[in-house]
């Protein structure tokens, strides 16, 4: 059945019914229903959640793209706005977050990060596969909404390993690894209970880390590639 006026007629099985599209123009309701569900990507600052995530997108540009979220975390100095990040001041976030524009926020070492309604909706408004970074708050709240994203967690081998390798990245200051640190202690208990994630990935080899990131999302891409071919 095809959209009228871009307005869905019911809400969508991929969820968000907050987002039910004003402005989002579907071809027809079958497609939208056959989306994949979004991925939600957790684990310590440090794991490499965003090393994986950029390999995949950059090999599956065309059907994958990256929900880009907010801060009030000011950029490293390889971080571009609007691309890693939209970098924004903590009154400008609290004004947007108080005017319902988020799907989901956190306060994340004496910062709020959080993933606009907006930006997800763009992202399946083109029908890609929409892919998130959030932490154990985000991953809760979003668990509490209509997203229905699928969750992977993470991890290195060892917190001695995820230590060594957040020094070496050499973005943080010393309060700010050891923040982060101790909320990496919270955030394994929550990644190693059962049931709270659908991968759980160990990031010790980095190849063998992305070809199994790679085995449990290509049968998402495999099947948008049979929607935009057929
Ligand atoms: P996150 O996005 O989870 O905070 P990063 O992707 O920034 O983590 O990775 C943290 C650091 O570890 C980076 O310097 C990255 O180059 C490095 N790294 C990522 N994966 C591996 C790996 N498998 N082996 C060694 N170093 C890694
Ligand atoms: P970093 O400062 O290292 O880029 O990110 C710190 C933490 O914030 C990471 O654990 C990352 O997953 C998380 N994060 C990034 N974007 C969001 C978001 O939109 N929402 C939430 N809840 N967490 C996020």
């Amino acid at each position: 059945m095809e959209v009228a006026n871009g307005v869905i007629a019911k809400p969508y099985q991929n969820g968000i019914s907050s987002l039910k599209s004003e402005n989002v123009k579907w071809k027809s309701e079958k497609k939208l229903e056959s989306l994949p569900r979004p991925i939600a990507v957790c684990g310590p600052s440090g794991s490499g959640k965003s090393t994986l995530l950029k390999r995949f997108l950059a090999e599956y540009k065309d059907y994958v793209d990256f929900s880009i979220s907010h801060t009030t975390r000011k950029p490293r100095p390889n971080e571009i706005d609007g691309k890693d990040y939209h970098f924004v001041s903590r009154e400008d976030m609290e004004k947007a977050i108080a005017n319902g524009e988020f799907l989901e926020h956190a306060e994340f070492s004496g910062n709020i990060y959080g993933t606009s309604k907006n930006a997800v909706k763009q992202i399946l408004k083109n029908g890609k596969l929409c892919i998130l970074d959030v932490e154990m708050v985000g991953v809760k709240n979003l668990k509490k909404t209509d997203l229905n994203p699928k969750f992977i967690f993470v991890k290195t081998p060892s917190i001695e390993v995820l230590e060594e390798r957040l020094r070496n990245r050499n973005t943080e200051s010393e309060e700010s690894l050891q923040k982060r640190l101790a909320r990496a202690k919270e955030e394994l208990v929550y990644g190693g209970t059962p049931g709270n994630f659908d991968l759980v990935l160990v990031n010790d080899d980095l190849e063998e880390a992305y070809r199994q990131l790679k085995e449990f999302l290509l049968p998402d891409i495999e099947g948008l590639k049979r929607r935009m071919y057929h």
